[in-house]
């Protein structure tokens, strides 16, 4: 019998998207279902969610889910793709009928804990409910977390965990006073377990219990073992280090695709670009922008507001880099401080920069096609879809050499002929700025640059070689499982 897979997240695109978790997951089931196993999904009943769905239905009421002192229950809806895929939404609307996912730009809700606590503790109870005991349940981030730690106290007996660690800097610490929301036995309270400099993280449940940890990409799944970037788990993830994964992300061909794009102006493709050119022209018209930027090299970035993301760098070298003779668009949103701190640039560059403060999927997509670079300087960054967006749609990326965006982009310094796209290795303005002035050479010389293109977008990142990396994973969970090893 095929194997049966249970994503468990709280993102999934398009029906609720933050980053890329939610592309990760409306992706990886069809994936699945292409190499012949079945998977099903389960995310929160968002607000936003259950208002897209038209062909829902509730597939089970009354779910009972302990959640700290409380007995409660949880209403489980259901709806399925074309291809069949079943997406359970777990209801409760005191903790999910709210506008946005995690928070708003004040922050996140104040109850984020116990919203995801008690989305974990029902996943292992609807399943019993609909009767649907999968071989393996794929958990992601923190918010999944604790379901890697009920399986281990018995949930489901004959289900495997595996956690798959999307971003390690954000850990669902839970405080003392509040630790009786989780729900666990006492022995789960220790260093061996959930404990974490005098606090409980749901993200480190996941990374102990789990049979497999898997991680974005094979840099980010060394580097996580590092001081550097280990957020204090880097010795936790060193004794696992049998057990743990990097499989990089792939590309959602269906959704991001030059060929086939439903967002853009015009079509195009490797061997024809000129669709390419007309895109931009629509973009410069799109974010207010003088049409003699048409012939100079304009900057893309689509990305949250978060220092992770390098917003402090740019905007240190704000200034300088518009000396550079550029243009430069920036969709985003996030922390306030970064919306407020890039508006002012933008008021200083009004005629070079073109900021939309906001989500815009559409408007994400007409950036990666009508720029010609993207600029990714991340402090650190899992595995990062944006630049692997911006490829295959001849838009080439000048990144920081960490985590994914190490993996995927391979500069012409390198020795790459001809190469994809540009690196820079300190998290320090020069070095960006000479990445960036490297990119600004290259496309003078439009030659060297063309083929660059071509490159760039005949990379192959596929969801299917990482599904199948997955399901490897998945039988060596399985095993240790039923060995009763883990
Ligand atoms: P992360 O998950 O850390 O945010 P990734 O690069 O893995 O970073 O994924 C980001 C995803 O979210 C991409 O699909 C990107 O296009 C999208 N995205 C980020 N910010 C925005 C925004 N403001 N509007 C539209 N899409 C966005």
């Amino acid at each position: 019998m095929s194997m049966r897979i249970l994503i468990a997240a709280s993102e999934a695109a398009p029906w609720a998207k933050a980053g890329g978790l939610g592309d990760v997951v409306g992706a990886l089931p069809r994936a699945f279902q292409d190499l012949g196993a079945s998977a099903a999904v389960v995310i929160p009943a968002y607000k936003t969610a259950l208002e897209q769905v038209s062909n829902r239905e509730v597939a089970a009421r009354g779910v009972p889910v302990t959640f700290g002192p409380w007995n409660l229950d949880a209403e489980i809806w259901r709806t399925e793709t074309g291809r069949g895929i079943p997406f359970y939404f777990v209801r409760r609307d005191e903790f999910f009928e709210r506008s946005e996912i995690y928070g708003t730009a004040d922050g996140e809700y104040f109850d984020s804990r116990e919203r995801f606590i008690f989305f974990s503790r029902t996943i292992p109870e609807f399943s019993k409910a609909i009767h649907f005991k999968p071989d393996v349940i794929l958990a992601n981030d923190w918010q999944t977390g604790l379901v890697m730690a009920l399986l281990d106290q018995g949930a489901l007996p004959e289900t495997a965990g595996v956690f798959a660690i999307h971003n390690l800097g954000y850990q669902g610490l839970v405080p003392p006073e509040r630790i009786s929301h989780i729900g666990l036995p006492q022995r789960y309270y220790n260093m061996e377990g959930l404990e974490y400099y005098g606090q409980m993280s749901l993200l480190k449940a996941g990374i102990a219990y789990a049979q497999a940890v898997t991680t974005v990409s094979p840099t980010y799944a060394r580097e996580i073992q590092t001081a550097e970037f280990g957020f204090g788990l880097d010795g936790l993830l060193r004794s696992i280090e049998d057990r743990l994964f990097g499989i990089l992300n792939g590309v959602d061909e269906t959704q991001w695709n030059p060929k086939t794009d439903i967002h853009l102006k015009a079509a195009y493709s490797e061997v024809d670009l000129s669709g390419k050119k007309r895109c931009k022209k629509a973009l410069l018209k799109e974010m207010d922008l003088p049409e003699d930027l048409i012939d100079r090299p304009l900057i893309g970035m689509v990305t949250r507001l978060v220092s992770q993301k390098g917003c402090d760098l740019l905007l240190e070298s704000g200034d300088a880099l518009f000396d550079l003779n550029i243009g430069l668009v920036l969709l985003g949103s996030g922390e306030e401080k970064y919306e407020r701190a890039f508006s002012k640039l933008r008021d200083r560059h009004p005629r070079s920069f073109g900021l939309t403060i906001g989500f815009d999927e559409s408007l994400a997509h007409r950036i990666f096609a009508g720029c010609d670079l993207t600029l990714v300087p991340s402090l650190y960054e899992p595995c990062g879809l944006t630049q692997m967006y911006a490829l295959r749609y001849g838009t080439l990326p000048v990144v920081r050499a960490t985590g994914g965006l190490n993996d995927t982009v391979h500069d012409p310094e390198d020795g790459f002929r001809p190469g994809t796209g540009f690196k820079f290795e300190h998290f320090e303005k020069n070095d960006m700025l000479r990445a960036v002035r490297r990119a600004l050479s290259q496309f003078e010389e439009r030659h060297g640059w063309h083929s660059m293109v071509q490159e760039a977008m005949a990379q192959d990142f596929s969801w299917r070689r990482a599904a199948g990396e997955y399901l490897k994973v998945f039988e060596t969970a399985i095993r240790l499982r039923r060995e009763g090893r883990i």
